[in-house]
């Protein structure tokens, strides 16, 4: 790399009599205090930040990313920095303001010169200390609208949501599990782990003996899983934190084993197997290991009355045509599409499954990033019973192929609850089918800039009855739905049993019909009787 091309920033520290949050309110402040604070400069993360550290605590919240932050002067020694903060859609974008506080006019002065220096810095591009330039793009930064990253990032870097993957034990306990189980592939050997939140599978490769972990985490968690590693001495001195995303940071060495948790709802939400992808080819010496190797999303066609009349009944406040003496209906059919563009995440029972299911595997020693840019599945199942499809009913799993065991993480309906659940793309057209009917189609998902797939979803089914001597007469239902905005259904009560057009001989029915498939768990898990709990994989 040309290091002689662009700006080297200086790491620059300033002692600040105070900060604080602006509100609107007033301007007293939230968080000044007698000790000193201390304003940072600082780049490391990949971008061009200031940052606020008191008694070497960094404080959180006040980070200001400089590049689209402004300084303004509100007294001789009082200045303020306004950032914007990006939501889903301009509506949800907001301005956050930090009052600063300086000691003397002359640091004031300093201040604001270094301010301006480092936001041109930023605009032509600026050398970082490993090498790696700010403020340019990396792969992540030309696919992803910087929008999107912020939200994508401010969500990651709070501890309630690392909290609630911690406490999914089903996904944590596997990967202990895993990890553990597989000392062999950890013992003496150098760990990447690509986004690793707060920490804790680093920890886990550490306690299996890892020689060294470099935990590469973009969001502000990288500083709690700092405090969370240097807290557990004993595995502390072998795990690195680097803050910035693996797209664009450096490392010291190379890897054999890349641990991560990528995984998005139906596996490719968030697109974060692209950077894990990204992160094998950077960091990985040959024939490394990847926990997880393989994925698989699963897919077969439900049938759910209850869910479809739900979802279309959301759209029926539109149909009013007097609500306080204005029409609505103008706007039934948007709001209609609408709530059937939402997949729904929820747990569902197996037994609503109209089908075996098919999978479509992606290995992740294999595939290319590009790969993952356009996803396109063909359709065939055999349907096992009589009844209205409704949509497509998807989930996945992963192995861990570990040299001492295997292990794999499913989200399978009727398997453990995690927090993926399950998700459903209900179709606005239910199409009918007979037992032994072909049910054939297309999943068709093309990733987009806000970390998520546009899916593309159709179902077809050939009539039975007297056009079908010539061949039958089609239908074919389809919709478009975005990955990015599921329905989340939890709270709705879950009682399908009788509540459902299936009758429990129709299931039985369903269950007792051999079909061929080619994933033998799933094939299993169909033919089964299942009572209340539904059978568990594995
Ligand atoms: N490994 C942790 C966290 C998993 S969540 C655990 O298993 O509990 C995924 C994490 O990856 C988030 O904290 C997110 O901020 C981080 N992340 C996502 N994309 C990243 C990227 N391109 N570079 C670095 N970190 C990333």
């Amino acid at each position: 790399m040309d290091d002689s091309s662009g700006l080297k920033p200086k790491e620059l520290e300033f002692t600040l009599a105070a900060v604080s949050q602006f509100s609107s309110s007033s301007l007293s402040s939230s968080s000044s205090s007698s000790s000193s604070v201390i304003a940072r400069f600082s780049a490391d993360s990949g971008v061009a930040e200031l940052r606020f550290h008191r008694d070497s605590e960094f404080i959180d919240g006040f980070n200001v990313d400089i590049g689209t932050s402004q300084l303004f002067k509100l007294g001789p020694v009082q200045s303020l920095c306004v950032s914007e903060i990006s939501g889903a859609g301009k509506e949800k974008s907001y301005s956050r303001a930090v009052t600063i506080q300086f000691r003397n006019e002359d640091e004031s002065r300093d201040f604001h010169s270094a301010f301006e220096q480092w936001q041109k810095d930023v605009i032509q591009g600026i050398h970082l200390p490993n090498g790696a330039i700010a403020a340019s793009k990396s792969k992540f930064d030309y696919k992803i609208e910087p929008s999107s990253a912020k939200m994508y990032f401010h969500y990651y870097g709070q501890l309630l949501h690392q909290q609630n993957m911690l406490q999914d034990y089903v996904r944590t306990g596997t990967y202990y599990a895993a990890v553990i189980e597989n000392r062999v592939d950890f013992t003496g050997r150098v760990v990447v782990d690509v986004g690793a939140g707060s920490g804790i599978l680093s920890l886990f490769a550490a306690q299996a003996g890892a020689k060294h972990v470099y935990a590469v985490e973009a969001s502000e968690m990288a500083e709690y899983a700092r405090k969370l590693i240097a807290g557990n001495r004993a595995l502390a001195q072998r795990i690195t934190v680097i803050k910035g995303k693996v797209e664009e940071v450096e490392l010291a060495e190379k890897a054999d084993i890349l641990i991560s948790e990528p995984m998005g709802t139906l596996l490719v939400n968030e697109r974060m197997l692209e950077s894990y992808i990204i992160a094998r080819d950077r960091f990985l010496v040959p024939n490394a290991k990847m926990f997880p190797s393989i994925g698989r999303i699963h897919m077969a066609p439900f049938s759910d009355e209850y869910l479809f009349v739900e979802i279309a009944n959301k759209a029926l406040f539109w149909q009013q045509q007097n609500y306080y003496g204005v029409d609505l209906t103008p706007l039934y059919g948007s709001a209609f599409q609408g709530y059937f563009s939402q997949p729904v995440v929820d747990a569902f029972d197996p037994r609503l499954l109209v089908s075996p299911p098919l999978c479509h595997v992606i290995d992740f020693n294999e595939i290319k990033e590009e790969d993952l840019f356009e996803i396109d599945i063909p359709l065939k199942f055999i349907a096992s019973v009589g009844t209205r499809v409704h949509g497509l009913a998807c989930w996945f799993d992963v192995l861990f192929n570990g040299s001492a065991v295997q292990r794999w993480l499913t989200t399978a309906p009727g398997a453990p609850t995690t927090h993926w659940y399950q998700i459903r793309c209900v179709l606005s057209q239910p199409i009918y089918v007979m037992a032994g009917q072909e049910i054939t189609g297309r999943l068709h998902m093309i990733a987009h800039n806000a970390q998520s797939y546009t899916m593309y979803l159709s179902l077809s089914a050939k009539m039975w009855g007297p056009g079908a001597v010539q061949g039958g007469i089609l239908q074919t239902a389809s919709g478009k739905l975005d990955l990015k905005e599921p329905y989340y259904r939890m709270s709705q009560p879950q009682s399908y049993t009788m509540a459902q057009d299936q009758q429990p001989q129709q299931l039985l029915q369903a269950q007792a019909i051999p079909i061929h498939t080619e994933d033998l768990d799933e094939a299993e898990l169909l033919q089964q009787p299942s009572e209340n709990t539904g059978p568990q994989l594995q």
